[in-house]
């Protein structure tokens, strides 16, 4: 789950002309419009259980392919480092979950 910025040309209502819009995603979806010369700006109402469902899903799936990946390319390192990737995973799936509430206080709305 990401949020992500960038900048390109758009149509402003209120300038009557092509100026920088600053548009920020969450996951693959537009979430925010901004202008950059005059400030006019636009939420776009984002699908968070789509989101969160979409993205819950693309990992489960891939999972099995990734961690195969993973141990064909080189399997003494994989190896050497499950143990640790197994003591680290409480704290990711943990900074997960505050991450998944941050945005489902700032979406669910
Ligand atoms: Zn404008």
């Amino acid at each position: 789950m990401k949020e992500t910025q960038e900048t390109t040309e758009f149509f402003c209502i209120r300038c009557s002309d092509d100026t920088p819009h600053r548009i920020t995603y969450f996951n693959n979806s537009i979430s925010h419009i901004h202008c950059e010369v005059c400030g006019r700006s636009m939420d776009v109402k984002v699908d968070l259980k789509h989101e969160i469902y979409e993205e819950l899903k693309n990992r489960l799936t891939t999972k099995p392919s990734r961690i195969m990946k993973e141990y064909q390319v080189n399997r003494a390192y994989f190896l050497r480092k499950i143990p640790r990737r197994m003591l680290k995973k409480p704290f990711r799936l943990y900074k997960e979950a505050k991450e998944v509430k941050y945005f489902i206080g700032k979406y669910a709305k």
